[in-house]
């Protein structure tokens, strides 16, 4: 990669180009914007490549509650150089190819400082600021000079962004970028849950429901850990074939199951239930099925989807008392700035595969094109390459 020369923009604000959510569910829109130069504790980057996930996809139709904002610039799976740094930043300097993560990791919180969790007591509650540290406070405004909302502490779909220590992963400029932006979200999140949440043996039973790119990195994970059987949940029959190559042994296709509930056909196809279920596609309905594939006993579940509208999920009391345990997960369970060096470590020795996952590559510009094929389940993964 040409080594860029930011000289000339640190301090300053810099003028760019971003794709704006302005109302729900309707197209981006490609706009000149001015991002501003950081502050204290903050990094700002030149995106070099972002994807499009899921979770995009549901805050770019959420249109009611404290999560629902406008104009907002979307966007949480990148890579990005830096560009400039703040003022008590240390550990990244310009050139710096780097990973903007959602989650945070302050390094210096009880939560940080335990290897229980990934949870950071400083940081994780906040859902809403634009910045970590700074509140509502925004380092965009669009061209009438009204300020934009962040997304997720990231908001990749822009040329330049700025983000907060809390949330940036130095990473080895070894591996391609377009596979790096990868950990930035799914990869890390599937393979996490699997590693650091369920902690999966060698020989072990498995059911994943979803099998997008979330789904595929749970199957990945499981395929790492030696799991025996992965079975693929997913109405997209398409997907079975592609999950065969990410080490998916068995299919179950709920449209075709008949009278019986998927987690019925799963009870039966592994003699009492599976050791691990994983739900990674966001409805409530499928979170109990997973529960309910698994082994009384000692069955646990792991719910990574982000339930769509924000329901509820109901649990029979008595298949709890069972010995069954749930919970969800954040980013796989991973602390970014200690684990995703060792995913890029095992991507780099050639144990961690993530071909196959990105299906589609356009330019920025074609953003809307990559929202379309992801909200028809026509790709697992659309890179959207910035100009460079
Ligand atoms: P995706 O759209 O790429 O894949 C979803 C898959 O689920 C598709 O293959 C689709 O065919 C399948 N599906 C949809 N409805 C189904 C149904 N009713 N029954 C069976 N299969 C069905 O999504 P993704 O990007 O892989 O994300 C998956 C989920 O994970 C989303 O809810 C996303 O918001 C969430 N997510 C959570 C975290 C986290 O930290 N917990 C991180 C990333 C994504
Ligand atoms: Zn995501």
């Amino acid at each position: 990669m040409e080594k860029a020369s930011f000289s000339s923009t640190q301090g300053k604000p810099i003028r760019c180009k971003a794709a704006i959510l302005r109302k729900a569910g309707e197209p981006l829109v490609m706009e000149e914007i001015q991002v501003d130069p950081p502050r204290a504790y903050e990094v700002r980057i030149k995106i070099l490549c972002t994807s499009l996930c899921h979770t995009d996809l549901t805050f770019s139709k959420l249109d009611n509650g404290p999560l629902a904002r406008f104009p907002r610039i979307l966007g949480h799976e990148a890579v990005g150089v830096v560009e400039s740094i703040g003022e008590n930043v240390d550990g990244f300097k310009e050139g710096d190819v780097v990973l903007p993560v959602f989650h945070p990791q302050c390094e210096e919180c009880k939560d940080c400082k335990s290897p229980k969790s990934n949870w950071c007591k400083s940081f994780t509650n906040d859902f809403l600021s634009n910045t970590r540290r700074y509140g509502m406070s925004s380092r965009f405004k669009d061209s009438s000079g009204e300020d934009i909302y962040h997304f997720f502490f990231v908001s990749s779909f822009t040329e330049y962004t700025v983000v907060d220590i809390a949330h940036l992963v130095k990473i080895s400029p070894e591996i391609p970028v377009h596979k790096a932006a990868l950990l930035g979200c799914c990869v890390s999140t599937g393979v996490g849950a699997v590693w650091k949440v369920a902690d999966v043996e060698e020989g072990s039973t498995v059911a994943i429901f979803g099998l997008g790119a979330v789904g595929l990195a749970v199957a990945e994970g499981a395929r790492l850990r030696g799991a025996a059987k992965v079975i693929g949940v997913d109405l997209n029959p398409d997907k079975f074939e592609i999950g065969k190559k990410f080490g998916i042994t068995d299919f179950v296709n709920p449209a075709l199951c008949g009278e019986k509930k998927t987690s019925q056909v799963i009870n039966d196809m592994t003699e009492g239930g599976v050791d691990y279920s994983f739900e990674c596609i966001g409805l409530a309905s499928l979170m109990e099925e997973a529960f309910n594939s698994t082994r009384p006993g000692s069955g646990k579940t792991v719910v990574l989807g982000m339930e769509q509208k924000a329901m509820p999920i109901s649990l029979g009391s008595y298949d709890l008392l069972r010995g069954r345990t749930i919970c969800g997960t954040l980013f796989g369970g991973l602390k970014p700035k200690l684990d995703i060096p060792i995913l890029v470590d095992r991507y780099l020795k050639k144990e961690l595969n993530l071909d196959g996952l990105i299906t589609h590559e356009l330019k920025f510009e074609e953003i809307n094109k990559a929202f379309d094929l992801l909200a028809e389940g026509n790709t697992i993964r659309c890179i959207l390459w910035m100009d460079t």
